[in-house]
């Protein structure tokens, strides 16, 4: 079938809600997807980070493949026999005590939200119905209506209210400020500790640290959501380990389904996760036995290809190569490992525009908020092909905005 056909098809058939560009991937390896006509891109996108360990990973293949030759899913009305290597292993990568393992990141945000009121009543005696919980603006944690209803992005709220109260929004990297928020009912703090849908937005340094004392100071929870951020995407296993800031609780999921399934879990201190008692939360298939042998594959993964040193140095040489292209419309180059934002100046260029250019050139990323382009491989990308995304974008500012390229060759 015609590409044209294919992209029809599916627009027609298919709800509006993403606006995706005009390619139709059919294959993956490694940091490489491939369109129906067989042509090669270098994915700098990683699905959101979802594909950190590139795609289909053998590893991860294989590990899927056996379970599904063993048992699929038995829901947790009674014991699979991989769930608590599953919890054991997510347990220690994150030095935190226990998991309640769910399928999407905003289900585990859910999950976080629901410990943390429950917590805020049992244990810090937060009167019923009154406990709040401080983020920040610009943040994003996924879709249902309770975490839209605290967003601060009105595409994301527009016509979906009315909302619950009991979320305050502090300005982002701000933390005397958030403090300032902290009241009788506050319980808990939940925070992304690189803002990624905001674009890529990294706090000052120091300001998870604090972030750890405020909440120690006042005897409330705090919790990342490094659904984007871990896994070695930042150039450690998880972000808050660059300022020894380990959390109370902790949101993990895309790269932690090896892109292959979807797996995410809540992650906490013991004192935090014991408030769910039987039949106060569950999924069907939070924790089933193909996610549970995926999710331990890919932990193992990150360690046997010591994937967050690999991020952290390839996205230092990321973030120098990219400091060293000289254009007008370049604002700014930010971001942590193997995770980079570079703001564009609108007046100069669409971020859209360019990333159509890349597309055009063979690589794929995607722009965040108008004005950011995002690069975000496989962890496993190779140097080169790093490198030559990097040219082509290169390239890809010159086809966009010619007059440009014609005056910096001289
Ligand atoms: C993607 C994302 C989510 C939501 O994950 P879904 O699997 O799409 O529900 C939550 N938090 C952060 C930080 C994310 O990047």
């Amino acid at each position: 079938m015609p590409v044209k056909s294919v992209i029809e098809r599916e627009a027609r058939f298919s709800a509006k809600n993403y606006a995706p560009f005009p390619v139709v991937l059919s294959h993956g390896r490694d940091a490489y997807l491939f369109d129906v006509e067989g042509k090669r891109y270098i994915d700098m996108m990683s699905a959101y980070s979802a594909a950190s360990f590139g795609h289909s990973h053998p590893r991860l293949v294989a590990a899927l493949t056996r379970q599904l030759g063993r048992v699929d899913l038995v829901s947790r009305a009674y014991h699979s026999d991989n769930l608590g290597a599953f919890c054991e292993a997510l347990a220690k990568l994150s030095g935190l005590d226990a998991c309640l393992p769910m399928n999407t990141g905003a289900e585990a945000v859910e999950t976080a939200i629901k410990a943390a009121r429950r917590y805020g009543y049992d244990r810090l005696s937060i009167p019923q119905d009154k406990a709040e919980i401080i983020v920040a603006a610009g943040n994003f944690h996924g879709r249902t209506t309770t975490i839209v209803g605290f967003s601060t992005e009105p595409s994301c709220r527009r016509g979906f209210g009315p909302f619950g109260p009991g979320f305050l929004a502090a300005p982002y990297g701000d933390a005397a400020a958030l403090e300032a928020l902290i009241g009788p009912n506050t319980a808990a703090v939940l925070i992304e500790p690189v803002q990624g849908e905001a674009g890529v937005i990294v706090p000052p340094e120091g300001y998870l640290a604090a972030l750890r004392r405020i909440c120690d100071r006042h005897g409330i929870l705090l919790i990342f959501d490094e659904v984007q951020s871990g896994f070695g995407r930042t150039g450690r296993n998880f972000c808050f380990e660059h300022e020894n800031a380990r959390p109370d609780g902790l949101i993990v999921g895309k790269a932690l389904g090896g892109g292959l399934l979807p797996v995410s879990a809540f992650v906490a201190r013991r004192a935090v996760m014991d408030v769910f008692d039987p039949g106060s939360h569950g999924s069907t298939f939070g924790g089933n036995p193909l996610a549970a042998a995926v999710a331990l594959e890919a932990m193992r993964l990150l360690q046997d290809e010591n994937l967050a040193r690999r991020s952290l140095l390839l996205g230092k040489t990321l973030r120098e190569t990219l400091a060293r292209v000289d254009h007008p419309a370049i604002v700014e180059v930010r971001g942590k490992g193997l995770w980079v934002g570079v703001e564009l100046d609108p007046a100069k260029v669409k971020a859209k525009d360019v990333c159509l250019a890349m597309m055009r050139r063979g690589v794929l990323t995607k722009e965040t908020h108008a004005t950011v382009i995002r690069f975000a491989p496989p962890l496993v990308i190779e140097e080169a092909d790093l490198l030559q995304a990097i040219e082509i974008f290169q390239d890809a500012l010159a086809d966009v905005h010619p007059a440009h390229a014609a005056s910096y060759a001289l």
